[in-house]
């Protein structure tokens, strides 16, 4: 882009330009000093003329000099006034070096006619002398610009040349000739002063420009310093405080003043201090750059994180003399960072670490007990029936009751031992440094456990309740990294399901004997691939009758009949095919073969109403075409949908309800019915029955074995009579082996029954065999009860 602008464009360099503005500065100082010996001269000059030279002629001349000197005078006076003046030097020049040529003229003018005028030699000499000394003086006044030298010099020559030349006087032409050469050789030495004089005063320009713009560099500097949310700290060899800045202030609270010359342990804590001088002292050494989380400790006596990026500062022969740091506080990143690793590590309700959290300590207790040889401990705590405190008060009261098992947990335990919140009411517990010898280990391990059991055992308050639980504990030992972690876990999970059994509130060491128990779920998971392709999956019947005694229809009940190990429970081989889709295979297996059951008994008239109960897995209930894979089965077989009952578990309702209640619907509208397995032994509220057409709610065992003589499990049972009553729902109890539960549970209004009182699970052909011998069976229509 070009523009204009009323001062003087020159395109010299910044620095020529500034020579320019300086050498009219001088030219117009100068001015005031030639101005008086001018006048002085001039005086002189009249003086010694005066009756010489006629007065016309003499006061003619005074008058021209005093015009031509007053103007420049006056000249010099505008200079100076003028503000900008240095902007317009260009202007200047070119107006001094024509007033100047003018008082060049003046003392021409003067050599013209005085000299003509002169009467004898002396007054010659005399005239001559004045223009030497004039000329003289003026080439070396302004010898700083040589043209204003030349132009005064040369127009004073000039002039005055014509009256040497016309005298008639042995001495005038070689007069004339001194004259030139005199006014030549001044004029050169004046130039070569003048280059000289240039050059001194454009490296001083330059010097003085270069010396500005450092100052400009360094203000900034200072000020990006000042400026910059980073603390920037300089530490001297003894890591004494030498810079700090206004940053630094605000993180660590000390003002510049007060921290110069402090060493760097005032700002950090004492535990952190070796760390942080260790570090500076081994950047001094290598002289590398190093960023590094520190703790450090404000005015305050607040304790902050700061991130420090060290760099050393090395003199020209590279050897490392001080440190600059660069300091950023990080506290609220660090205390967000400590927030999200607890999240991840520990858990919210009881504050104990989590799953997560567990597998690295144990990692940690394995290296550590590889390295010192010591036995170490892991003990699996899972809560009894805690599912019933549940149910029975709600997740609130449940919560507490986990919140002070963990208290108690924690406090039973030493401080390096981890006790962790597994999951539900499962607790992990690692015990580390049980000594080197075995049975020593377990000694000191049964003190722990037995401490734990009896602590467990307390009484609880739970807001307004008194509780009172027990727990069952399963422990494994072990010693460096002979087993893998998922090992450990295993055996006392084993141990602790062990312990269960037993009968509660106990403890269990895993030993060896278990160890086949491990193994063999192991082998049932690979066998179960095969199972059904070599009809190794035979369903069982086990009736289900009302209060008369009638059977109203079977749940169908798998078992195993595997070719090596015989009759295997479903309790053992389900939970293991429901870890991947081979469930769903078994589930469409049983589905099939229910309803060609259902269609073969239709044929019977004895059998024609009974209802078929099939147990469906939550896994399986959940794949997308299941209700496709339900129908196909229906018209596969060609029976009626209505004496087909699905059983679900509560273990399906945990999420999404929505999509749950959608898929029951359709279901129903086939005209199957539904009906709510284990009822009660979930999480799930009962408010969310609400949401889901179920036909029946089945009163889990769990609760019927209990319920003659603990009130709780009474309580439950009680509950969920009322809530199907409520809910429009029949209601059947499982596990009915005794008259005495069958006539509480008739009492509290559960008309239908299912247990060993009245069968165990049995073959088809023997299910059929039973229902022939009518007593005390009696087949009544299913739809009458
Ligand atoms: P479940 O659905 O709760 O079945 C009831 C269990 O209680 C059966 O055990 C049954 O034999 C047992 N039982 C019935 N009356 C009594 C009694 O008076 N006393 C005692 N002590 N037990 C009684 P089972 O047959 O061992 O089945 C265990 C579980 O395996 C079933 O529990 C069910 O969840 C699952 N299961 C069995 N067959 C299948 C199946 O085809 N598919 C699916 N998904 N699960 C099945
Ligand atoms: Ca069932
Ligand atoms: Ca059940």
């Amino acid at each position: 882009m070009k523009y204009f602008h009323s001062s003087d464009t020159s395109f010299e360099s910044p620095e020529h330009q500034a020579l320019q503005v300086e050498i009219v500065r001088m030219l117009y100082a100068s001015n005031v000093r030639s101005f008086i010996v001018s006048i002085i001269v001039a005086a002189t000059l009249v003086y010694v003329e005066i009756g010489t030279i006629k007065n016309n002629i003499l006061w003619g001349w005074i008058t021209i000099f005093i015009i031509i000197y007053s103007t420049r005078h006056f000249l010099s006076r505008a200079y100076y006034k003028q503000q900008d003046r240095d902007q317009y030097s260009n202007t200047w020049l070119k107006r001094f070096r024509i007033a100047t040529t003018f008082c060049g003229i003046a003392w021409g003018l003067a050599g013209y006619y005085f000299y003509q005028a002169s009467q004898d030699m002396a007054q010659q000499a005399f005239m001559i002398f004045v223009l030497v000394g004039v000329s003289g003086g003026a080439v070396i006044t302004y010898a700083i610009d040589s043209t204003t030298a030349k132009l005064f010099a040369g127009s004073l020559y000039i002039l005055s040349l014509p009256s040497l030349l016309l005298s008639a006087n042995i001495y005038s032409i070689p007069m004339a000739a001194m004259l030139a050469l005199y006014i030549i050789y001044v004029s050169i030495s004046g130039e070569s002063i003048a280059k000289k004089l240039h050059e001194n005063m454009l490296m001083r320009i330059t010097a003085y420009k270069q010396e500005e713009k450092i100052k400009l560099l360094a203000e900034r500097q200072k000020l990006h310093i000042d400026l910059t949310p980073m603390g920037v700290i300089e530490w001297d060899s003894n890591f004494k405080v030498i810079a700090w800045n206004s940053s630094a202030e605000q993180i660590f609270g000390y003002s510049a003043d007060e921290v110069m010359q402090m060493h760097v342990s005032s700002i950090t804590p004492l535990e952190e201090q070796n760390k942080v001088l260790e570090l500076m002292h081994g950047l001094f050494q290598d002289g590398t750059t190093q960023n590094k989380l520190n703790q450090n400790l404000c005015k305050n006596g607040e304790t902050i994180y700061c991130e420090w990026m060290y760099t050393p500062l090395k003199d020209k022969n590279n050897m490392v003399i001080g440190l600059a740091t660069l300091v950023q506080d990080k506290t609220t990143a660090k205390k967000n960072q400590d927030e999200i690793n607890y999240l991840a590590c520990y858990d919210l309700l009881t504050s104990l670490p989590n799953r997560r959290l567990l597998m690295e300590r144990m990692e940690q207790a394995l290296i550590s007990s590889k390295r010192s040889k010591s036995y170490g401990a892991i003990l699996f705590i899972d809560l009894d029936n805690f599912k019933n405190l549940n149910d029975l008060y709600g997740h609130q009261i449940g919560d507490l009751l986990l919140q002070e098992v963990a208290r108690r947990l924690k406090t039973t335990l030493r401080e390096e031992d981890t006790t962790s919140r597994f999951g539900g009411d499962e607790f992990v517990l690692i015990l580390e440094n049980r000594g080197e010898i075995l049975t020593n280990a377990i000694d000191s391990t049964q003190v722990v456990v037995d401490k734990i059991l009896t602590e467990i055992n307390k009484v609880y308050i739970l807001e307004q309740y008194q509780h009172r639980t027990s727990c069952s504990i399963g422990v494994c030992m072990f010693q460096g990294k002979e087993l893998s972690i998922n090992d450990i876990f295993k055996r006392a999970d084993v141990a602790m399901f062990q312990a269960k059994k037993a009968g509660r509130n106990g403890m269990q060491f895993f030993n060896e004997n278990l160890q086949p128990k491990i193994e063999f779920d192991a082998s049932l998971a690979s066998d179960l691939q095969g199972a059904l392709f070599n009809v190794e999956l035979v369903p069982y019947y086990q009736a289900q009758v009302n209060h008369q005694h009638e059977v109203i229809g079977a749940e169908l009940l798998l078992r195993w009949i595997h070719p090596k190990h015989g009759l295997i429970s479903p309790d053992k081989f389900i939970p293991i095919a429901e870890k991947s889709n081979i469930i769903n295979v078994i589930g469409l297996f049983v589905l099939r073969h229910a309803c060609h059951q259902i269609k073969a008994w239709q044929s019977e008239k004895s059998t024609q109403d009974l209802r078929l109960s099939v147990n469906i897995s939550a896994r399986h209930f959940g794949q997308d075409n299941f209700v496709d894979e339900v129908k196909a089965a229906l018209n596969d077989a060609n029976c009626s949908p209505h004496l087909l009952r699905l059983e679900l578990t509560e273990s399906l309702m945990q999420k999404n309800v929505d999509d749950l209640a959608h898929k029951m619907q359709l279901l129903k509208d086939i005209g199957i019915s539904l009906s709510l397995d284990d009822f009660g032994t979930g999480y799930s509220s009962l408010s969310v029955l609400r949401n889901f057409p179920l036909d029946e709610l089945k009163i889990d065992r769990s609760f019927v074995i209990n319920m003659l003589n603990n009130q709780s499990d009474a309580a439950i049972i009680e509950m969920i009579i009322a809530i199907s009553n409520n809910l429009g729902m029949k209601v059947i109890a499982e596990g009915v082996e005794t008259i005495e539960q069958e006539t509480f549970l008739r009492d509290a209004g559960c008309l239908n029954y299912q247990g060993y009182r009245f069968s165990r699970p049995v073959p088809l052909d023997e299910f059929e065999q039973q229902l022939k011998l009518a007593q005390p069976y009696e087949i009544v229509l299913a739809n009458q009860y």
